[in-house]
């Protein structure tokens, strides 16, 4: 099986760019995010204690996304490939990640990092919250928030996957189809 991970700072374009993914090579798309938010609609108790965390651009604990990206690997047993976006968001994550792999016999294929600078960060972001309304999106406080959240936990993977041998970066300044083609181009 394969494991791709969509790597990248909020709004780098990793939901875009899945999404296209997904029609083209029939992987199973797992957005941490989109799950959170799918649990949030639902009313789920794990969802309540994440919104909280969410809305202010905190990360939620790492067990609680670690739980739900296993249980998403039993469910799905006869797909292409798994596209991982938004996971795994801090080192600890990776390490789990890595040993639930190899307890399956299997390892993560490769880390596409789609790269954009923070000043990119703030203003997609900011268009995006008119169109999507995500409470996280919603001021410049919290955006703010999620891009030092993204510094201080989620930047120091890909020096483990540096490390693995397992990290390709490119640049997430351009056209959806150039990004798109870049991306096609590693897988
Ligand atoms: P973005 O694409 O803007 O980075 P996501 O939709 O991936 O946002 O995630 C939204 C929020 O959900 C994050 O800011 C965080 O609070 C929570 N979240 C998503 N994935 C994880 C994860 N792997 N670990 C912890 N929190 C997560």
């Amino acid at each position: 099986m394969k494991y791709f991970i969509l790597f990248g700072p909020p709004g780098a374009g990793k939901g875009t760019q899945a999404a296209k993914l997904v029609e083209k090579f029939k992987f199973k798309h797992l957005s941490t995010g989109d799950l959170l938010r799918e649990e949030i609609k639902n009313g789920t108790e794990l969802g309540k204690k994440a919104k909280a965390l969410i809305d202010k651009g905190s990360l939620v604990p790492d067990e609680v996304v670690e739980g739900m990206i296993a249980s998403q690997f039993e469910k799905n047993t006869s797909v292409g490939g798994f596209l991982l976006d938004g996971f795994p968001r801090t080192t600890a994550q990776a390490e789990h990640l890595d040993a639930m792999l190899k307890a399956r016999g299997e390892e993560v294929t490769s880390v596409i990092s789609i790269m954009i600078p923070d000043e990119m960060v703030m203003e997609r972001i900011r268009s995006r919250a008119l169109i999507e309304g995500r409470a996280d999106d919603a001021n410049d406080e919290i955006i703010a928030n999620r891009i030092s959240t993204y510094h201080a936990k989620t930047e120091p993977v890909i020096e483990f996957y540096k490390a693995a041998g397992k990290y390709q970066e490119i640049n997430g300044v351009g056209t959806i189809e150039e990004i798109f083609d870049k991306i096609c181009g590693i897988i």
